[in-house]
């Protein structure tokens, strides 16, 4: 099964709230890991089964970076805030390295989230 990680700082969590409903098809045939409040928001509209880590700023980001190093995660969804400063900024950025490191896609933001979302729709449908 593909595996998906859903993060949204606060400013970002009725983006995420709308993407996880719009897509909540796609989203059924994946696990979903997700830092603590995202996932109780997504579980909550969704009614999906959500693997919740800590909150973000808590070590949730980190948590979720270590999966990503393991390569037990699929595709990142990460709706970050661009305007807001956080206080777990390193953490964040950690994330996103790894990312890169290992050559996971992540969608920082909604039209890149909706762009994996087909992707993964494609995966899902053995394309
Ligand atoms: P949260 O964490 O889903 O627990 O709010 C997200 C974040 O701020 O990194």
């Amino acid at each position: 099964m593909l595996s998906v990680a859903l993060i949204a700082h606060d400013r970002m969590k009725p983006e995420m709230k709308n993407f996880a409903m719009q897509y909540k098809d796609i989203l059924s045939k994946c696990q979903i890991v997700a830092t603590g409040t995202t996932g109780s928001i997504v579980e909550k509209h969704t009614g999906l089964n959500v693997e919740k880590v800590l909150s973000g700023p808590l070590g949730g980001d980190q948590q979720i970076g270590s999966r990503i190093s393991c390569q037990r995660i699929d595709v990142v969804i990460f709706l970050r805030d661009p305007l807001t400063a956080q206080p777990h900024e390193p953490d964040i950025s950690a994330l996103l390295r790894v990312c890169d490191v290992h050559n996971v896609p992540v969608a920082t933001n909604r039209k890149t989230a909706d762009i994996l979302m087909e992707y993964l729709s494609n995966k899902i449908a053995g394309n």
